[in-house]
């Protein structure tokens, strides 16, 4: 497999534990590495407030754009391989989310299994997400409104601000 393939996803990527933005990169390092996926493009990292159980540090979050050969279950199988080598490094410091790694688009597909959901279903509302995917696909409409501007209505309620700008996350 030459991770050329057929279909284009995005993945969200995220870390609060240990050194975020050293965990993010070594993530997609990972991705990189593996037969099957091709990392094309990556957006900026952004540090932003925790959602839900507001308690813990905060996040640093991307969304890398890739084309991959893997089924959406292989794909899901793959980013977990990744999640569990990386937080086993700090396993015994940090605790295992040092790293998380969700699906968010894979092609056109919609899908709703118990192991797996895509699109994912709280990307629309989240501005971690939604912020770094609008510099991917401004234009992608999801439930009918386009990324630009459910980022701009997200990022009005939320804490988001730009750590590294996208040309340092994947080198040219
Ligand atoms: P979390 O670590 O909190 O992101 O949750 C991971 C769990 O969510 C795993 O058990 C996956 O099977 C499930 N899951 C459902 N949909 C997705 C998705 N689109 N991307 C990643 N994980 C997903």
């Amino acid at each position: 497999m030459t991770g050329k393939g057929s279909a284009k996803a995005y993945m969200g990527l995220g870390a609060n534990l240990g050194d975020r933005r050293a965990n993010i990169l070594s993530a997609i390092g990972c991705l990189r590495a593996l037969p099957g996926i091709a990392v094309l493009r990556a957006a900026s990292l952004y540090e932003s407030a925790p959602v839900g159980f507001i308690d813990q540090p905060r996040f640093v979050n991307t969304v890398i754009e890739v084309t991959t050969d893997l089924s959406p279950f292989d794909l899901l199988a793959a980013v977990q391989r990744v999640e569990r080598d990386l937080g086993r490094v700090r396993t015994v410091r940090w605790g295992p989310r040092t790293i998380d790694i969700d699906i968010l688009l894979y092609d056109d597909v919609t899908m709703d299994d118990p192991a797996l959901t895509i699109p994912h279903p709280r990307m629309a509302e989240r501005a971690f997400v939604l912020v770094p995917l609008a510099e991917l696909v401004p234009d992608r409409l999801l439930n009918g409104r386009t990324v630009r501007d459910l980022a701009a209505a997200a990022r009005s309620r939320a804490d988001v601000e730009i750590l590294t700008p996208a040309a340092e996350v994947i080198p040219g």
